[in-house]
């Protein structure tokens, strides 16, 4: 056992706090803690700072046509487009028609099933072994009752990027509600709303090295979507309570950072993920690849492995220093195979012997080599465990 290496390679789960994040959000814990909706000046002080970070979010994003809408994260944003979006179509036009990827986070396809009992129908869209949606796919499927398409942006399991300008195209055509999930995509790749044709989009700010418990739903003002939680009438009575301020001012800035150092942090992040690629999949037999090789994440490395269970890799990589995940959240008991993975035709055995590995800026070359090193043992050990 190696007691002193700790290399974080799950990038994907959650990103550290950034310095220069943390040092934005600090007067906003203690001097500055108004309550935006207070009339007085502090409430004041802390309004004004809210708008200048949902405004910040709008310009990074083009998203002139939008209302940014800040949650508690990924997944209410996912919940609230969904749910929300879902119910005031229904409510206006009677469409109760879903398209959805089956690669789509819990929070989206959980969503979309709990609609079910509201007499939705929900209809899953095909997805190539790559866990690629296409576009031409959802113009044949949309309905005169369609009403809405899902359709993950960064798959956070396989890291696949989905055509996602496309998909948006032809639902923007057939006036068809269209929501991505970002949470994964905005750390990686540029995002322009007002080209996209998309009509919501969620992001959270510690996949970008901003705070947990913060995101936001962007969505485009010519919709109307439906409040999820009752209560005051923050954010334009979409999301009533208190808003998290400091959490706010850090997922603007990490916004901020993210896409002024996106060029430079993908570069480095895709040459040390396209080495690991390569090493692993020339180095260990039974070794696949998930999701597309190129169109991916670009920090983003995952596969199978034949003949082994990906918790028992997961336990002895940890043992070593190595934090990894199999890709999906599931963590203990009876492990069951990744919906995700069985949606891209990998078989039930093979699909638990998983692992994603998610590197970050800080990540060096020698971090990854040392991985490289390590793993043949690791799996050679997972496999006689299994065996
Ligand atoms: C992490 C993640 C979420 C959930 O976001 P939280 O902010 O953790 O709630 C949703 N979708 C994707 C693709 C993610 O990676």
């Amino acid at each position: 056992m190696n007691q002193d290496r700790q290399l974080y390679l799950d990038y994907a789960a959650t990103t550290p706090l950034d310095n220069r994040v943390l040092t934005e959000m600090l007067p906003y814990f203690t001097d500055e803690f108004g309550n935006p909706s207070s009339v007085h000046s502090w409430g004041q002080r802390a309004e004004a700072i809210v708008e200048s970070a949902r405004e910040k979010i709008t310009l990074l994003l083009n998203a002139v046509d939008y209302q940014v809408v800040f949650t508690s994260g990924g997944t209410e944003s996912d919940n609230l487009a969904i749910k929300g979006a879902a119910r005031s179509i229904a409510d206006q036009t009677g469409k109760r028609h879903l398209l959805v990827s089956p690669v789509e986070h819990p929070a989206v396809s959980r969503s979309a099933e709990q609609l079910m009992k509201e007499s939705f129908k929900l209809e899953w869209l095909p997805v190539d072994s790559f866990g690629f949606v296409d576009p031409a796919e959802v113009a044949r499927r949309i309905r005169k009752d369609t009403a809405l398409v899902s359709v993950v942006f960064g798959q956070n399991e396989i890291g696949t990027i989905n055509p996602v300008e496309d998909i948006s195209q032809v639902c923007h055509e057939r006036e068809v509600f269209f929501h991505t999930d970002a949470v994964q995509a905005a750390a990686h790749l540029p995002i322009k709303l007002d080209k996209s044709r998309i009509t919501s989009m969620a992001l959270g700010a510690h996949k970008f090295y901003g705070p947990k418990g913060i995101g936001a739903l962007i969505y485009h003002k010519s919709w109307k979507i439906g409040k999820l939680q009752n209560g005051g009438g923050q954010e334009f009575r979409m999301r009533a309570g208190t808003h998290n301020v400091p959490g706010i001012v850090g997922l603007a800035k990490a916004f901020e950072i993210t896409c002024q150092e996106m060029g430079q942090s993908s570069n480095h992040e895709s040459q040390l993920r396209d080495h690991l690629i390569g090493s692993v999949l020339e180095q260990i037999s039974g070794s696949r690849l998930t999701g597309h090789p190129a169109k991916r994440l670009a920090n983003h490395a995952s596969f199978v492995f034949d003949k082994l269970s990906g918790n028992t890799l997961l336990m002895i990589l940890d043992a070593e220093g190595f934090a990894c995940s199999s890709g999906s959240a599931c963590r203990s008991g009876n492990p069951q195979p990744s919906d995700v993975l069985l949606a891209i035709g990998i078989d039930p055995e093979s699909a638990l012997g998983s692992l994603r590995v998610t590197i970050g800026r800080e990540t060096k070359r020698e971090d990854i080599n040392a991985f490289i090193s390590f793993l043949p043992k690791a799996i050679d050990s997972a496999r006689r465990l299994a065996a």
